[in-house]
């Protein structure tokens, strides 16, 4: 009896005592994982919500568990801070930072993702006639100046400017980029949330999740069945003085809305869009609203930024040109309302349209909500 005692309280118990806080520590969510939460109402759908890339992003995931939602989510997640870190010009060590520093000296050698968005941006540059353009950020630089300085750019600085701009003067080579110009510049943050997006799905599916949406920003990716069934209902975020709540049906698929009302920049009093068209140097008088469906959420991410530089009719003339892709364009008339304008394909995606209800929870409950 003593003996089993001391057997107990000398053996056992430690022993016992070092499993519980063993498997503890296992299930604790490591330091990356981010905090998840099953969706009210839809048992084994989890999301975690957190800041990328500039902006909010979203994953929603069917996962077998809690744990193992936050371990997918933890390397979706890694995978977009690592892209962000490689692609960012806001960030000096990134590699397109390095690209815009050492360009013109020589061929710059970039790993696969920064080059495989170059290579989706050059054919998105094509696509679009030159509207979507990442080597159209000299003039970024030259607008910042021009919103420091407090005035805008003379036509002789924009003239200037122009020679150094344009993806024509890119010289993209095996897993190199080098700038035919000294001068140019790109910035890949008309698309790179979209890439982003794309790899993040990626990895989710690869990882277990059978359905899902992965929302950076309001470029979204959706894949598999929403839970229930059907189609994704995916509310289209109405551009002020908008009057209705566009809810779309979607298939999986990428889906980006570009708007001009909530990044812009003034000088001298006068707002100018984030986008800058890169035929003119000017930024433009951008759309209200453009949404682009396409196969992924690369190319809608990158479309939705050039159509809205193209203006309705190029834009759609360009939308019907992708494979896969469909546009819905809201421009404003001169009364100042909107007007909607769509590729004959999109009219099939759209669910419902209602009076716009006010308040931020217009889309009933369990819905994704989609900005630009
Ligand atoms: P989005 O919010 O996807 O429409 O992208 C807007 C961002 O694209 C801007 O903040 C710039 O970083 C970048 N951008 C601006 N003008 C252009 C352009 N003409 N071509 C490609 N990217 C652009
Ligand atoms: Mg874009």
């Amino acid at each position: 009896m003593r003996a089993n005692r001391t057997l107990w309280i000398g053996l056992i118990a430690p022993a016992a005592v070092a499993f519980v806080a063993a498997a503890v520590w296992l299930r604790r969510p490591a330091a990356d994982e981010p905090a998840v939460n099953e969706r009210p109402g839809e048992p084994g759908t989890y999301e975690t919500r957190f800041d990328a890339m500039g902006t909010r992003g979203r994953f929603q995931a069917a996962a077998p568990g809690a744990a193992a939602a936050r371990r997918m989510f933890g390397h979706a997640l890694r995978e977009v801070r690592t892209l962000e870190d490689l692609m960012s010009t806001y960030k000096p060590a990134s590699e397109v930072s390095r690209l815009n520093r050492l360009g013109a000296d020589g061929p710059v050698v970039l790993s696969r993702d920064p080059m495989a968005v170059i290579r989706k941006s050059v054919e998105v540059a094509r696509l679009t006639g030159g509207a979507f353009d990442v080597a159209y950020a000299p003039l970024r630089t030259l607008w910042r100046r021009a919103q420091n300085d407090g005035r805008v750019p003379t036509d002789a600085d924009v003239r200037k400017t122009l020679e150094t701009v344009g993806s024509d003067k890119l010289i993209v080579e095996g897993d190199t980029v080098r700038f035919g110009v000294r001068g140019m510049e790109v910035d890949l943050g008309g698309i790179a949330k979209g890439y982003a997006v794309d790899l993040a799905t990626g990895i989710l599916q690869r990882e277990g999740a059978t359905a899902g949406i992965v929302d950076l920003g309001g470029n979204l990716r959706l894949f598999g069945e929403p839970p229930g069934g059907g189609k994704w209902r995916v509310e289209v975020n109405p551009p002020p003085g908008a009057t209705e709540d566009i809810i779309l049906a979607l298939p999986p698929c990428g889906i980006a809305t570009s708007g001009d009302y909530e990044r812009y920049f003034t000088v001298g009093g006068r707002r100018f869009s984030h986008i800058i068209d890169p035929r003119t140097g000017w930024p433009v008088e951008a759309m209200p609203s453009v949404t682009i469906v396409a196969p992924d959420a690369t190319t809608a991410d990158g479309l939705s930024t050039g159509v809205s530089v193209l203006g309705v009719k190029e834009g759609l003339a360009a939308a019907r040109k992708a494979p896969g892709v469909e546009c819905m364009i809201m421009s404003r008339r001169p009364d100042g309302s909107l007007e909607k304008t769509m590729t004959p394909g999109f009219e099939k995606l759209i669910d419902s349209v209602t009076p716009l209800r006010p308040g931020p929870d217009a889309a009933p409950a369990g819905e994704a909500r989609e900005g630009g």
